[in-house]
């Protein structure tokens, strides 16, 4: 099997595998406990705690251990509506994640306004659009670091610059970046960011929501845990294998995200070569060193990856969530792709187990693909 859906989840590593077990097995207490192995788990979730915030350029106390990225960004979207004296209005860009943009439309319903900022044609947010939404008060904006569809890249602290300028608190989803490439919470100057363990080689169901320190945010469960910001006694061996995962994404991250960008590099050079029709969505944009978003004149996505399939290549289209869906990707309709395109859309997101042959082998089941049939011979001519 090659698996090239990096982008909808990734392999646990066996560190990460071997650390949660140990975790199970040997330091199961509740770190709330004011006994010995409560206590024994208490130290074990603070170690967690600084290894995470390592690899994000945080400090410790701006970690919040959540479910996930989809829990972290609900708890941002309803939180900015939480806090005292904030105006009813949210700026989001236009590509986020389709879940966490479903929720935040669905609150026009209660009378929120809810700004959608367009992006241009490769994908990068347009800041001439942002700073003129930033001139009336928000209660948050929102922007990805990286998109999980294109895997383009939005400038950060730039957008943070603004909305510092304007005293509206910036929130980042990214969940894509965190062990593609580096990340500094300090240097983005962002209030709140959101990740999942499970897209970077940790486990699922677990991921954190970081705080600015300083900055007070409104908790959605009740309880003592993470300083009273998230309540639920902690899912120590999802965080102990979060940890292991950002450990060894600190340790190579620099080489990987060379590696990756040279693949990439190559698969899209041979495939705009070799494929006819081949389109490449984002590419004159910065875009994470491991996805490629493309589509095939002619073909639906369907029709490539039930091809990729059969051939043993694991892909997907667009979102892995709206995968199977029959609407074309919101983030190309953004970027100005006619809908009917953008139904044709795959997405391919390498990781640390693609190798260049793996490389030649897509190129060769999409060229195969492309070649025109053998024409039908005529049975009264042999
Ligand atoms: N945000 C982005 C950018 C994502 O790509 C994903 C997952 O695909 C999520 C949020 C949601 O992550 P999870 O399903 O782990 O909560």
């Amino acid at each position: 099997m090659i698996y090239l859906d990096n982008n909808a989840t990734t392999r646990p590593l066996p560190d990460v595998v071997a650390a949660m077990s140990e975790a199970m097995q040997l330091c199961w207490g509740n770190p709330s406990s004011k006994h010995a192995l409560g206590q024994d788990a208490k130290r074990v979730l603070a170690a967690a705690r600084a290894d995470v915030a390592a690899l994000l350029g945080a400090q410790p106390v701006e970690i919040v251990f959540t479910s996930g990225a989809t829990e972290s960004n609900h708890h941002v979207l309803h939180g900015a509506l939480h806090r005292p004296a904030m105006p009813r209005r949210i700026i989001l860009s236009a590509i986020e994640h389709s879940g966490y943009m479903k929720s935040a439309l669905r609150l026009r319903q209660e009378g929120v306004e809810v700004v959608l900022v367009p992006v241009d044609a490769a994908g990068r947010i347009d800041l001439d659009a942002l700073r003129e939404s930033l001139q009336q008060d928000a209660a948050l904006i929102s922007v990805m670091a990286a998109n999980n569809e294109t895997g383009v890249l939005q400038p950060i602290p730039e957008i943070a610059a603004m909305a510092r300028e304007r005293g509206i608190p910036v929130h980042v989803d990214a969940t894509q970046m965190v062990g593609k490439l580096p990340i500094s919470f300090a240097e983005w100057g962002v209030d709140l960011l959101s990740l999942s363990a499970h897209k970077f080689h940790g486990p699922k169901g677990v991921g954190a929501l970081l705080i600015r320190k300083g900055l007070s945010w409104p908790t959605l469960m009740s309880g003592q845990q993470e300083r009273a910001r998230r309540g639920g006694t902690e899912n120590l061996p999802g965080i102990v294998g979060m940890a292991a995962a950002a450990r060894h994404a600190r340790s190579c991250l620099a080489d990987e995200a060379l590696r990756e960008t040279a693949l990439r590099e190559s698969l899209e050079a041979s495939l705009l070569d070799q494929v006819p029709g081949v389109t490449i969505y984002g590419q004159d944009a910065e875009r994470l060193p491991n996805t490629v978003c493309l589509s095939i004149a002619g073909f639906s996505s369907d029709k490539i990856l039930d091809r990729l399939e059969r051939k043993g290549i694991c892909a997907s289209s667009g979102a892995a969530c709206s995968s199977g869906g029959s609407d074309p990707s919101h983030v190309l309709l953004a970027m100005g792709v006619p809908g009917s395109v953008a139904l044709g859309a795959i997405r391919l997101s390498l990781g640390l187990d693609t190798h260049a042959t793996d490389i030649a082998a897509v190129v060769n089941v999409l060229q195969e693909l492309c070649r025109p049939e053998a024409p039908l011979q005529n049975p009264a001519a042999v």
